[in-house]
């Protein structure tokens, strides 16, 4: 593999719906890849998908993954979370079980093989009684996105590494990964995450730059999330640990701060310097 292709850099985007970069910054910041927020309901049709394809077409970028989110989520703080995101809540999973198939067919129209998501707050025993509905849904999400050729990826942060890959195990199907966020594990203080990268190893198939600060209280209280290289995780050291692992795709970058053009140009441009450097310096 060149280095040209390897850890392609990108950004996470949004068209109408998340935080992430605008879509006309895309172009300003130059990076060759994107991963998705879903657009809003109302926009997951044919015609929009076409258009955004000419338009990433244009840019010469390339869309890896797009992350499903639901109305009602809120991460206000981590006990909320808990309450209201991802597949869990028993009382919307069926309703956002169905969005996220209209979500991978979207992703279909896109031409884009992975779709990603916050499955929520997996308990944390195996025997949970909740734990069988969690695995049900999970399969039957990856058993869709599979008669459209996708993979699935779940977003790290609210399980340790050990209690993601038991649910992995458990779950048994050949297109769930991992897209994992170092940050993530220190914002929701489930353990540090160049061990937990190691460990998760082989199922890590995409991944968050992003950077944090760990709470006084953590797993009660949230973390910092801050500007890529100003927090608790050692980028140089989370790149060498992809190294070791063998992961070679992108290298996408995340800031969840507000829609901003200007602050996010200035900002997430910062971060796509850093990783060209420390790309540049790992070569
Ligand atoms: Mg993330």
């Amino acid at each position: 593999m060149t280095t040209e292709s390897k850890w392609p850099i990108g950004v996470f985007a949004s068209v109408d719906a998340g935080l992430g970069v605008q879509w006309d910054v895309i172009r300003q910041l130059k990076v060759p890849t994107i991963q998705l927020h879903a657009p809003l309901p109302q926009s997951r049709d044919a015609e929009t998908a076409s258009r955004l394809r000419d338009q990433l077409n244009d840019f010469n970028v390339k869309l890896t993954a797009i992350f499903g989110g639901f109305e009602g989520e809120s991460y206000a703080d981590i006990p909320t979370v808990a309450r209201s995101v991802g597949l869990v809540p028993a009382e919307t999973r069926q309703s956002r079980l169905d969005e996220m198939k209209q979500i991978s067919d979207f992703a279909a129209m896109m031409q884009c093989d992975v779709v990603a998501l916050h499955l929520g707050f997996v308990p944390h025993q195996i025997d949970d009684p909740e734990m069988p509905g969690i695995i049900e849904v999970t399969r039957q999400l990856c058993d869709y996105c599979s008669q459209h050729h996708q993979a699935l990826h779940l977003e790290t942060g609210q399980e340790t590494a050990e209690g993601l890959i038991q649910f992995l195990d458990a779950v048994q199907r050949d297109n769930l990964h991992v897209n994992f966020d170092p940050a993530n594990m220190i914002l929701y203080g489930t353990g540090e995450p160049i061990p937990a990268l190691q460990k998760l190893g082989a199922h890590v198939r995409s991944v968050h730059c992003k950077d944090g600060t760990w709470s006084d209280q953590p797993g009660k209280t949230w973390g910092c999330e801050v500007p890529l290289g100003e927090g608790d995780v050692d980028m140089r050291k989370y790149l060498l640990t992809l190294e070791q692992i063998g992961y070679t795709g992108p290298l996408t970058i995340e800031r969840e701060i507000p829609q901003e053009p200007e602050r996010q140009i200035a900002e997430i441009g910062r971060a796509v310097e850093l990783l060209q450097e420390l790309k540049a310096e790992l070569a």
